[in-house]
């Protein structure tokens, strides 16, 4: 298999953060995906799309399938203006 991106052949299945958006949360979810080690290309075959789409459709009433592993902290002051 070569990548369609980079045409390079160092592809390898690699465990991915996928990252969705809930209100003011970000959920992580893990999949293993073929991963161009060279330009960082991911391959999704159609199981892990429809996966990954099912999640996301479910993500607002699955809560309890989910646990905290970190904070979402926003940056509080502005670019200084020149
Ligand atoms: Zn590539």
């Amino acid at each position: 298999m070569k990548c369609v991106v980079c045409h390079g052949d160092n592809i390898k299945v690699a465990e991915v953060k996928e990252e969705f958006t809930v209100g003011n949360d970000i959920v992580y979810i893990l999949v293993k995906v073929p991963v161009c080690k060279t330009c960082g290309e991911r391959y999704y075959d159609r199981r892990t799309m429809q996966f990954l789409e099912q999640v996301e459709v479910n993500l607002p009433q699955t809560k309890a399938d989910l646990k905290e592993v970190g904070k979402v902290l926003m940056y509080d002051k502005s670019m200084p203006v020149l």
